[in-house]
């Protein structure tokens, strides 16, 4: 005989994990109570702090919540949604329906740890217990540890251990089975509005974003024919290489052991693209690494990960940043790359990197501005891979790129867009120029730019600094790493 549910009944609380199949938290809610409500609070604590009104992610968690509502609905149930401050939304709901615990899957930020410690001890305080799960990493926190007992730091040995650890049950499906589990939703009322909760509509399926667990399987069908490429691909803005899948693992609307499943499987068992899912496979692993990161170092959120750089006097220049926030640096990549961003909410990995490496190093300006910008606009952002990401453009963060090695623009420019196919998509001014002559446009012979149709500092701007110049510069401001606080330089 099966035995009694240890739950009458219990809430389950969705937040960065908008789908209902392979869920942690609901997987167990189902198993363990007699009846499962489910809900999702729009966030006012988050919301009411977003400065624009178009925002895409909330555009896509809007729509990813309806499809969530609707496959509940036609199990019985339904989505208790609330335009709220979850902290005091979860524990009154809890109160509501007078359910024992409420279930949820792990978050590794600090705001969201503090929330969650924060619904914890009301639900507490009222004989109701919070329970949560790992779901959106296939190792957390204390999983993976060095010899020392102490978190990796450095990538290279932390994946060997990710991979050296891996088994079957790392990645088997939280199946889950809504059957006869679900609430009643009958009186349920129906999710609010997009403009109900105070914001407008981004057009992102003529982006081609779609949100949902419809729109991840879409993108995640269509990666899958590629995968044998990605690890040639991946780096070429100009074509169709990576999976698009960001937003999707951001917002938990597929789950990350089915995709870790599928390149592991394919790495193993399917010779003709084992080479670009293993590549692959190592991007989902660093997600886990930062997540990680996080988790032990939050002070990584304000601070550089090595402290000695927080030493390091930026440039405090308005009119730089705006440039390079509006892509205007007169680097045609670097200027590419942010109108991608604006544009489109997404940015190609090599550009975030050349985008990030360019106001760090070129413009001098704090790494912390530049994190803050993408923050606002990446459709994907996701605190841990952002704040990572940035640091290691920067130099200052674990397992960084040395302080020296400064990419040059122009260089990544030929190497990864040689014919220019990116930047003549965003930069249309640029079009006409030849494929030698893209990259750099104040390079270019007079008449190159008068057959072109360009006028460097009408129909383009020139460069806003002089890379030599600033390389030279760079150095000199990195200087202070070396040397230990109020001491000489040791070399
Ligand atoms: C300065 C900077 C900022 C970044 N900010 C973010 C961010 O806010 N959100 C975000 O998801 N990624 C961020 N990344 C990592 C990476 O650029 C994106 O994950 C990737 O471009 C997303 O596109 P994709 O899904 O097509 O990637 P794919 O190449 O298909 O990779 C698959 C998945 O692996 C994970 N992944 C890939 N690269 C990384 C990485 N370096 N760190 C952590 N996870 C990774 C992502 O979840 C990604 O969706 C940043 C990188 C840099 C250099």
């Amino acid at each position: 005989m099966p035995a009694a549910p240890e739950f009458d009944s219990v809430l389950v609380w969705f937040r960065r994990d908008l789908r209902a199949e392979d869920h942690a938290a609901l997987m167990q809610a189902t198993r363990r109570a007699r009846r499962v409500h489910c809900a999702f609070v729009f966030d006012r604590e988050i919301l009411d702090a977003l400065p624009d009104r178009r925002d895409r992610r909330v555009d896509f968690i809007h729509g990813s919540v309806l499809e969530l509502d609707a496959l509940l609905r036609r199990a019985g149930g339904a989505l208790q949604v609330r335009h709220a401050h979850a902290r005091e939304a979860i524990p009154a709901l809890a109160d509501e329906l007078g359910v024992q615990a409420v279930f949820a899957n792990h978050d590794y930020e600090p705001a969201a740890r503090d929330r969650d410690s924060a619904v914890g001890r009301a639900l507490a305080a009222a004989q109701r217990r919070l329970l949560t799960f790992k779901d959106q990493a296939i190792f957390e926190r204390d999983e993976l540890l060095t010899g020392q007992g102490r978190p990796y730091s450095v990538f290279t040995p932390y994946r060997n251990s990710w991979l050296g650890r891996l088994d079957a049950s790392d990645l088997a499906p939280h199946v889950v089975q809504l059957e006869g589990r679900l609430s009643d939703g009958a009186g349920v009322p129906a999710v609010p509005t997009l403009a109900g909760i105070g914001f407008e509509p981004t057009g992102l399926r003529e982006l081609g974003v779609v949100p949902g667990a419809s729109g991840a399987r879409a993108a995640f069908e269509d990666f899958a024919k590629r995968i044998g490429r990605y690890h040639e691909a991946r780096d070429y803005p100009g074509v169709r290489g990576p999976s698009y899948l960001s937003v999707h693992l951001r917002f938990g609307t597929i789950s990350i052991r089915e995709l870790v499943r599928f390149a592991w499987q394919t790495r193993l068992a399917d010779a003709a693209n084992a080479a670009g899912a293993a590549s692959w496979l190592s991007e989902l692993i660093w997600r886990d690494f930062y997540f990680q990161i996080l988790h032990h170092h939050p002070q990584v959120v304000d601070q550089a990960f090595r402290p000695e750089y927080d030493r390091i006097r930026w440039v405090d220049d308005e009119a730089l940043y705006r440039a390079w926030c509006e892509g205007r640096t007169g680097y045609p990549l670097v200027d590419a790359a942010m109108l991608q961003l604006e544009r489109s909410g997404y940015m190609h990995n090599r550009l975030r990197m050349v985008a990030a490496s360019f106001l760090v190093k070129d413009l001098g300006i704090d790494w912390r501005l530049g994190e803050r910008h993408f923050a606002r606009k990446l459709i994907d952002f996701d605190l841990s891979a952002n704040n990572g990401g940035w640091q290691w453009a920067a130099s200052s963060g674990c397992d960084a790129q040395p302080y020296f090695r400064i990419f040059n623009p122009v260089a990544q420019s030929r190497k990864f867009d040689p014919q220019g196919r990116f930047i003549r998509r965003y930069l249309p001014a640029l079009a006409a120029l030849p494929d030698r002559d893209v990259h750099a446009p104040w390079a270019a012979a007079p008449e190159t730019l008068s057959k072109a149709g360009v006028t460097l500092g009408v129909d383009y701007p020139l460069p806003v600094v002089d890379h030599d110049a600033a390389r030279k510069a760079t150095l000199a401001r990195y200087a202070v790493v070396r040397r230990p606080p109020g001491g000489a330089a040791t070399t």
